[in-house]
């Protein structure tokens, strides 16, 4: 007989935009579903009205299809499904495996302290247990009955088998004393409902799993297989946080990181193959298991993802490139709304600079002075290459380019040499002076690549400002 098909899921809060973290999480239910030819669910987990937003669930929505995570089901967001939980509840209740608690927050909080200071474990001392009748004039909350004495292990895909004393655990709240479901039990309830056959998710959640686990014995269900990913954490080894820079896909892509170079940066937050760094998603989904998932917290590296960032820049198709680089050449200026660039020429453009760009933002920096009608000159770089000495090649180039019907390679490598020899120069007295009036700056692409792309009128209006920035500069 065939295993049951996998089924996963994602569940993120939406109480904030998709994190590094969670969007870790995605991707390797993602990643578990397709090599298993599995499905995969996302599940937006909105009962805590105060903190969920619309704005947040459409950022996760959003930040997941940058990504590339497509989802086979949903999104199923939890308070469209608070009939089911509810009937779940009664039935706990009318078979004793839950009951009502009537103590008052005040009271419990004056016990939570009172145990604290006595250095004992403050958990719920089940005053209510036994209560039968009810108490009127209390709403009250609902506490699922735990074991008392033994232990309860999570079997667990990455971790193995971990141990928990029961008594480390109390009755815990399933419901809240206006009704509304808490966590550990309504994530029992939908992980069943959505025949969800492993649970993948951060080890933050590693202590959850126990009380979890006897919900679904108390409801007669099978318990699925439980994976809970390594933590991360910041350079400093604590929790990935604020505090050690931008922690959410979003702000990644705002800052021109390539999806792809994103996901199989994250992928090795845990997960590794060999000593194998970059990795198609054809590649991922065929290599990913849960035994190349390590135990031990994967640390963030932001240069790292940079370095990777920087690789996928490279090898991409410049044509797919144009549509990339779009958004940020509208963000920073460079042009402005409706602006309709001859596609041909704006990847050979990009071609020549992808290599030197990690990011999008940069790329597009760099365009700038394709596309922008005059640069301005770095005051370091014009002071040393923008001089009288200068001016006389400079003059030489423009009138020999006038000359030129194109400018292509060959024919500007000839125009260079015959310069270079007449005036007994090397190529860097040369061409420095004229990167500067091309672009503003002493980098750039090959020069000869540069001057054909910038084309032929362009350069010559170029070369003129520069030779008349020298001569005011010399008055
Ligand atoms: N909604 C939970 C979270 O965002 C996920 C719980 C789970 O995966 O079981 O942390």
């Amino acid at each position: 007989m065939s295993d049951k098909q996998v089924r996963v899921r994602f569940a993120p809060s939406p109480t904030g935009f998709l994190h590094i973290g969670g969007a870790r999480t995605a991707l390797f239910n993602w990643l578990y579903a397709r090599n298993r030819n599995g499905v995969f669910v996302l599940r937006i987990e909105d009962t805590d009205r105060s903190r969920s937003t619309e704005d947040y669930i459409e950022a996760i929505i959003d930040g997941m299809e940058w990504l590339g995570l497509d989802w086979d089901e949903g999104p199923v967001r939890q308070t469209d499904r608070m009939d089911i939980y509810t009937s779940a509840i009664k039935r706990l209740i009318e078979e004793d495996r839950a009951y009502y608690c009537y103590c008052s927050p005040e009271e419990l909080d004056r016990k939570r302290k009172e145990a604290q200071q006595a250095k004992k474990n403050p958990r719920y001392d089940g005053t209510c247990r036994d209560i039968k009748e009810p108490v009127s004039g209390i709403d009250p909350v609902v506490r699922f009955r735990m074991p008392q004495g033994g232990a309860t292990i999570v079997e667990d895909l990455i971790r193995g088998n971990v141990s928990y004393d029961n008594d480390m655990f109390d009755d815990f709240i399933i419901a809240r004393s206006d009704g509304t479901p808490t966590y550990n039990f309504v994530v029992v309830m939908d992980d069943v409902d959505m025949g969800m056959t492993h649970i993948i998710r951060g080890d933050d959640h590693l202590n959850n799993t126990p009380k979890q686990i006897h919900i679904y014995e108390a409801l007669g269900y099978t318990v699925p297989k439980f994976a809970h990913l390594p933590m991360i954490l910041g350079s400093d080894k604590s929790r990935l946080s604020k505090r050690h820079g931008a922690t959410s896909v979003q702000a990644y892509r705002e800052m021109g990181y390539l999806p792809e170079a994103l996901l199989n940066y994250l992928v090795r937050l845990g997960w590794s193959y060999g000593d194998q760094e970059v990795f198609s998603r054809e590649e991922l989904i065929e290599k990913f298991s849960f035994d190349n998932v390590g135990k031990a917290a994967a640390v963030f590296n932001p240069d790292k993802l940079l370095w990777i960032n920087a690789e996928y820049m490279k090898a991409r198709d410049p044509d797919v490139l144009v549509d990339e680089v779009m958004p940020f050449l509208l963000e920073s200026g460079i042009v402005s709304d409706g602006w309709k660039p001859d596609r041909e020429w704006l990847a050979m453009a990009i071609s020549t600079l992808q290599e030197r760009s990690k990011t999008l933002v940069e790329l597009a920096g760099s365009l700038r002075y394709y596309i922008a009608d005059s640069v301005e000159y770095e005051e370091k770089a014009r002071a040393k290459f923008l001089t009288e000495e200068s001016l006389h090649y400079l003059v030489e180039l423009k009138k020999g380019i006038e000359s030129l019907k194109d400018l292509d390679h060959e024919v500007l490598e000839e125009l260079f040499a015959s310069i270079m020899e007449r005036n007994d120069i090397k190529l860097k007295k040369l061409a420095q002076p004229v990167r500067v009036a091309m672009t503003g700056d002493t980098k750039s692409p090959g020069i000869f690549d540069l001057l054909g792309i910038m084309g032929k009128d362009r350069v010559i209006s170029r070369l003129e400002n520069a030779i008349n920035s020298i001569k005011g500069a010399g008055k």
